[in-house]
C-alpha cells in the first residue's frame, strides 16, 4: 500500500516530535488510566521499539495483534512454551508489517513503530470482533478506479464479514432475547436501551426486531458474561475488550460483565447503548470501519456516547442488502444499486 503526500507530510512531522512523543508517552499513559486493563501492563516497556530489538513484552503484543487478525495465531508460540517466548520478544518484519497495518486501519501514521499514538489506541476499550478476518480486511482501503477521463474515487470504509454473510431475503424479522448470565443492570433498563439501539437499525434498513422471552429461540441472543464463557473468546477482565458478535446467521452478541457499564455519561465507564448499536451492526453483517464517527469504528472512549449511524454505516447496511442508492458528486441522485459512493473526481 502506498503512502499518500498528506501521509508522508505527517511521517516527516512524526520523525521531528518522536523525542517529544516519547517524553510525553508517560503522560499520555497517565491520561488514559482507566483504559488500561491488567493484561496490558506489558506495553509499558515497549515505548519506542522498533525492529531488530528484543524487548519482553514483544510476545505479548504479538499477541494482541493476532487476537485481532493482523498476525496469523499459529505464528505466535504459547504461554506454555518458555523458550519460544523468549525468542518470540524478537521485533521482526512480520511485526512491523503488522503495526503497519494496523497503523493504516485506524488512520494513525504508518511507521511500523511503537510510537505513543499507537500504543495508546490499541489500549482504548474496543470490540472483540477482529479487524482482519482470514487475512483479510477493507478498513480504511479507499480505492481509485478509472472510467475514461475521470477517475472515480470510490470510498467504502466500511466492512463485512468474509464471504459477507448475511440474513436471508425473506428473514426481515428478527426476534432477539437476553440470554441468563451476569446480571449487570436491571431488566427494565437493560431492555429499553436495547431497543433504542435496535430501533436505530431499523430506521434505515428493511429489518424489524422484536423481543421475546424465548431466549433460546430466538433469532438475536444477547447475554454478559465474565473470563471464559465457553465460546473460545474469553473475556479480559475491566477495560480492552468491551463485547463481541458473530456474522449473520450464528445471532450471538456477548458483553463483558467485568465492566461497569454505563446507562447514563460517566467518565470511567463504557457507554452500554453506544457498544450495543455497534454490536447489532454485526448481528446484522457488518464489520469493522476504518471512519473514526461511524458506529462500526471499533474502539470507543470511556465516557463518551456514539449512538448516531453515519453515512458509512447506513452505506454498509444498504450494500449488504442490495438497497444501496448511489449519489454522483454527492448531489445528483441516481437509482442505480451499488456497493460504494461513488465520487467523481476530474484530474
Ligand atoms: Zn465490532
Ligand atoms: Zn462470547
Amino acid at each position: 500500500m502506498s503512502m499518500s503526500a498528506k501521509q508522508s507530510s505527517h511521517l516527516a512531522w512524526s520523525w521531528a516530535l518522536f523525542p517529544l512523543t516519547l517524553f510525553l508517552f508517560p503522560l499520555l499513559i497517565e491520561s488514559h488510566p482507566t483504559t488500561i486493563s491488567q493484561s496490558f501492563q506489558f506495553i509499558k516497556n515497549l515505548q519506542g521499539c522498533h525492529k531488530g530489538q528484543t524487548i519482553k513484552g514483544l510476545h505479548e503484543l504479538k499477541k494482541y495483534l493476532a487476537k485481532f487478525g493482523y498476525l496469523p495465531s499459529q505464528s505466535i508460540p504459547s504461554n506454555d512454551s518458555n523458550n519460544n517466548t523468549e525468542h518470540d520478544d524478537y521485533f521482526d518484519e512480520l511485526l512491523e508489517s503488522a503495526i503497519k497495518t494496523y497503523q493504516f486501519n485506524y488512520n494513525l501514521n504508518v511507521t511500523g513503530l511503537l510510537d505513543s499514538k499507537t500504543m495508546v489506541n490499541m489500549m482504548m476499550p474496543r470490540c472483540g470482533v477482529p479487524d482482519i478476518v482470514d487475512g483479510r480486511s477493507s478498513m480504511g482501503s479507499g480505492t481509485e478506479r478509472r472510467l475514461g477521463s475521470f477517475k472515480l474515487h470510490i470510498v467504502s470504509h466500511y466492512s463485512f464479514f468474509p464471504g459477507a454473510p448475511k440474513w436471508p431475503k425473506s428473514k426481515t424479522h428478527l426476534t432477539y432475547g437476553f440470554v441468563p448470565g451476569v446480571q449487570v443492570i436491571d431488566k427494565q433498563t437493560l431492555r429499553s436501551i436495547f431497543a433504542l439501539s435496535f430501533a436505530r437499525w431499523k430506521s434505515v434498513s428493511q429489518f424489524t426486531f422484536e423481543e421475546t422471552q424465548h431466549y433460546d429461540s430466538a433469532d438475536l441472543q444477547i447475554g454478559f458474561f465474565r473470563g471464559d464463557h465457553g465460546d473460545g473468546l474469553p473475556f479480559d477482565g475491566p477495560g480492552n475488550v468491551l463485547a463481541h458478535s458473530f456474522a449473520p446467521t450464528t445471532g450471538v452478541s456477548h458483553f463483558d460483565a467485568d465492566e461497569t457499564w454505563s446507562t447514563k455519561l460517566a467518565r470511567d465507564s463504557p457507554d452500554l447503548e453506544s457498544v450495543a448499536t455497534h454490536e447489532i451492526g454485526h448481528l446484522i453483517g457488518l464489520g469493522h470501519s476504518s471512519v473514526k464517527s461511524a458506529i462500526m469504528y471499533p474502539v470507543i472512549s470511556f465516557g463518551v456516547r456514539k449512538v448516531k449511524l453515519t453515512g458509512d454505516d447506513i452505506k454498509g447496511i444498504h450494500a449488504l442488502y442490495n438497497i444501496a442508492w448511489c449519489f454522483l458528486s454527492s448531489s445528483i441522485f441516481s437509482p442505480f444499486p451499488t456497493r460504494c459512493t461513488l465520487y467523481i473526481v476530474r484530474e
